[in-house]
């Protein structure tokens, strides 16, 4: 399934926001490519599953602008390697692999050298900079590919390269040892993969979502949160971190708010579709309390994440499509109503 060009997803009830572009409710099209050749160190994968993203929604609507079209989107993506490029040495027909949002880098600049890749100047993004997972096949450099641990399905393991792996390096920014509070706003589909690595570290977690968000909270109960509250809500105790998984800038404020001494606030998050609020030195950023971004993800977060996810026994809440159903499901995720993390099913 294939974009060809930029178009806004009708929603039901809701003003149009972007009306210089076309109005879709099937932004994708099947269309016919010829199945990738790989390259000396690249591996072709035969797609099982692939999961369903927000960033989709931002590529179909422009705010993320691909460099080409047709583009297939699609960026956690789990198969079987089909072929090997000559040079490929890690990989062979018929593993089960998964590929994250990181397809390549250069290899040779300061950040790469130093394991920081998803900083890399020439960072390329798959089913962005280079056609995903909404197909049959796809190639990827070897180096980007990743061993997927028995225990998951195609399913489950899908929604772990985007949601499960950007959680899980915001975690280590974050910074947290045992016994250490760390408070989660927003509880969508990352927090809660985040909360259960958290907790098995030895974590106390407080969660903050909206106000009224039932549903959520409810969730957070359930997976282990020792406090759940309304962002903007003083904490029973000061958190020693807090991880921002909202698209919108208030929380990080609330969030300096609630830090003791010392504490880091790391926001996960591309964009705020609004800004932070403005901040008081004295209030918020005195005693040396930090705001650090999370930007992409790098190799070593999922070859870390993925065996880790299995040790603990993560298990993402999945809703599945066949491939054919893609617009109907990214209609689903504009308008708000997947259940748990979207994964189309492309081959058995
Ligand atoms: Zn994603
Ligand atoms: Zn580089």
């Amino acid at each position: 399934m294939a974009l060809q060009e930029i178009c806004e997803i009708p929603v039901e009830g809701e003003p149009r926001k972007r009306p210089q572009f076309p109005y879709k409710s099937a932004p994708l099209d099947f269309i016919q490519l010829p199945t990738p050749v790989p390259d000396q160190k690249e591996i072709l994968i035969r797609v099982s599953a692939c999961g369903i993203c927000h960033t989709e929604l931002d590529e179909i609507e422009g705010r993320l602008l691909p460099p080409k079209f047709p583009l297939v989107p699609g960026h956690e993506i789990v198969g079987r390697v089909e072929s090997c490029g000559p040079e490929v040495t890690r990989f062979h027909a018929g593993d089960r692999v998964g590929v994250a949002w990181i397809h390549s880098s250069c290899g040779q600049c300061e950040f790469c050298r130093g394991g920081n890749e998803n900083l890399c100047d020439q960072f390329k993004a798959t089913g962005l900079d280079a056609n995903g997972g909404y197909a049959e096949y796809t190639v990827v450099p070897e180096d980007f590919a990743y061993p997927i641990p028995p225990g998951f399905s195609d399913a489950h393991a899908a929604p772990l390269l985007c949601a499960g792996v950007i959680g899980f390096r915001a975690l280590r920014l974050s910074g947290v040892k045992a016994g250490d509070i760390l408070g989660l706003y927003g509880f969508g589909a990352s927090a809660h993969i985040a909360i259960q690595v958290a907790l098995h570290w030895g974590c106390k977690v407080f969660v903050f979502t909206r106000e009224g968000q039932k549903d959520h909270q409810a969730l957070a109960k359930k997976l282990g949160a020792e406090w759940v509250g309304a962002t903007g809500e003083a904490p029973p105790r000061k958190l020693r971190s807090a991880i921002d998984f909202t698209p919108v800038g208030e929380p990080v404020k609330e969030a300096l708010k609630a830090l003791q001494k010392g504490g880091r606030v790391v926001i996960n998050a591309i964009r705020k579709i609004n800004p932070i609020p403005e901040l008081d030195y004295a209030k918020h950023l005195w005693h040396e309390r930090e705001i650090k971004s999370v930007a992409n993800v790098a190799r070593q977060d999922a070859l870390e994440f993925l065996p880790l996810a299995a040790r603990i026994g993560i298990k993402p809440e999945v809703q599945e499509f066949p491939l054919k159903d893609a617009n109907r499901a990214l209609v689903l995720l504009k308008e708000g109503k997947m259940h748990g993390a979207g994964v189309l099913r492309i081959a058995p």
